[in-house]
């Protein structure tokens, strides 16, 4: 038996208003005037001078707008690191991904593609990738996923949904400045929230669950039932524990997996290109029979912030949109074997998927 031996991010801040110490914490990985940093912002921020002036530009650097409106490609990243080719005579001194996990995976993948030969699509998998990245921060602006501490980036290729995961993908500095989160709407700030919730419900009720994930799980459980559930924090409090959930459920799953949820929100996202935050939550709603007690929390969570999600999501698809849906769902095998073990493929049959999908 031999156990994985992860990387982690080597170095994070934590506070309210420590995001302007990015110019500092940069400054030194600044390998010469011609290696430009390249920042990667959601275009949400666009106009947005109280984060915009915290940006440090020197020399040649760049600042790219992006918008989150769709989840990360493979020819997008490809895109933009021939762009950044073209336009800087050095090979850039680091990339800085300011956003949810839209940019944050962005970041990641831009960093470790403009080291590596050929294509993003390629290194979709598990431990494909040859060469170091070059430096990379992330700066979460809402909290939720966990890409912010994950060894993956998700991207959607021509075939298919599956992140980059490899030693090289970690964040090499993180910046976890809660005061950034303070503008995001309330049904997004719920959906991916939730998105944090289902990681540790999926961990917690896994097959792979060991005390690693197991003590970093609960830990995002219970400060996910005090900001969803429990009456008494204030909107600070609440921000400064949700960065802190997100980074927790994104350890716990970094030693076991995600499940049934994830397994299926892929197939409604690659199909029909739902974002993972609500999907997740749309495919959640109908679990009950896989995980009983926190279902029935997050409909409370759901009605208690007066949540509507959309219904009838699959009511006019085709027989062969749902085959696709169904054939990206269960070649997650990993995902299934957390669930339900090794046996699932008797639970889980394209029958059943079908049927659950028809619900949403
Ligand atoms: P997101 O990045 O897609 O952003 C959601 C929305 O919130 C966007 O409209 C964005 O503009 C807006 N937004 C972000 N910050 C804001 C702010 N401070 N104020 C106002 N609006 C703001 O959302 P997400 O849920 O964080 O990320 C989803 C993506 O993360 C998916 O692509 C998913 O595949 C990926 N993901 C990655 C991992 C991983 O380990 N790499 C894990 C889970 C999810
Ligand atoms: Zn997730």
């Amino acid at each position: 038996m031999s156990y994985k031996n992860y990387p982690m991010v080597s170095r994070v801040v934590f506070g309210r208003g420590c995001f302007n110490q990015l110019a500092d914490i940069i400054s030194p990985k600044r390998l010469n005037t011609r290696a430009p940093f390249i920042f990667l912002v959601d275009d949400v921020f666009k106009g947005d001078a109280w984060l915009n002036s915290r940006i440090p530009l020197a020399y040649d650097d760049q600042l790219i707008y992006i918008s989150a409106e769709e989840e990360p490609k493979t020819s997008q990243v490809d895109e933009l690191v021939e762009q950044i080719i073209l336009t800087h005579k050095d090979r850039p001194s680091g990339i800085i991904g300011i956003g949810g996990g839209t940019l944050l995976d962005l970041a990641k993948a831009v960093a470790v593609m403009l080291t590596n030969e050929g294509e993003s699509r390629d290194y979709q998998g598990w431990d494909l990738v040859k060469n170091p990245a070059i430096y990379h921060v992330g700066v979460p602006t809402i909290s939720g996923t966990g890409a912010e501490v994950s060894r993956t980036t998700v991207l959607t290729g021509p075939e298919k949904k599956l992140g980059i995961n490899s030693d090289y993908t970690p964040f090499d500095q993180v910046i976890l400045d809660p005061e950034l989160t303070k503008d995001v709407p309330k049904e997004q700030w719920f959906y991916t929230g939730m998105d944090c919730y289902i990681h540790c419900i999926e961990s917690l009720n896994g097959t792979y669950l060991n005390a690693f994930s197991q003590s970093y799980g609960e830990k995002a459980f219970e400060l996910c039932k005090e900001i969803f559930l429990d009456n008494d924090l204030s909107e600070e409090e609440s921000q400064d524990k949700l960065m802190m959930a997100s980074w927790h459920g994104g350890m716990s799953i970094a030693y076991s997996q995600v499940g049934v949820a994830h397994a299926m929100s892929y197939g409604l996202s690659f199909l029909l290109g739902t974002k993972h935050g609500i999907g997740n939550c749309i495919v959640f709603d109908h679990l009950e029979e896989f995980y009983p007690e926190g279902v029935a929390l997050f409909k409370k969570m759901k009605k208690k912030f007066d949540i509507k999600l959309p219904q009838g999501l699959c009511a006019d698809l085709d027989e062969q949109q749902f085959d696709t849906m169904i054939d990206v769902a269960i070649s997650l095998e990993p995902l299934w074997e957390n669930a339900l073990g090794k046996n699932w493929k008797q639970t889980i049959t394209r029958e059943k998927l079908r049927a659950l999908y028809e619900k949403m």
